[in-house]
């Protein structure tokens, strides 16, 4: 498109001529319809969604390879970024609190796993 007053070529897009400062017919559609072009697009996805889906992925992983203690509590961090983040009903909400979960028992089976690792290795050393 082009500038109505000075005739400079502009972006198909543009809100305002750069050059000159008139505004453009796209500027005139925003007044018209303004909830339209200023309204918070609503994609039903933010970004406390995406964490706590990473946070569940996570939690998930740390179930395998929990023995590595980093796993469990980056998924628990990560889960109460989500949950802080996201609202109630919202796509990442049920993740939040499901990677929470599988964290906390994640980390609790693997701490209890090495402590009964511990305990035979006790057991062993004194019965020899
Ligand atoms: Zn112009």
């Amino acid at each position: 498109m082009y500038c109505r007053n000075c005739g400079k070529r502009l972006e198909n897009n543009a809100l305002v001529c750069d050059a000159c400062g008139t505004f453009t017919s796209n500027y005139a559609n925003t007044q018209i319809y303004p909830a339209k072009n200023y309204a918070p697009e609503d994609t039903g996805r933010t970004a406390g969604d995406n964490i706590s889906i990473a946070a569940f992925i996570i939690s998930l992983v740390s179930l395998i390879f929990g023995a590595i203690l980093a796993f469990p509590i980056v998924g628990i961090i990560l889960s109460g970024i989500g949950l802080k983040n996201t609202k109630k009903g919202s796509l990442g909400r049920p993740f939040a609190i499901a990677g929470l979960a599988i964290s906390i028992e994640a980390l609790a089976a693997w701490i209890l796993a090495i402590f009964f690792v511990i305990l035979l290795i006790l057991l062993i050393a004194s019965a020899v």
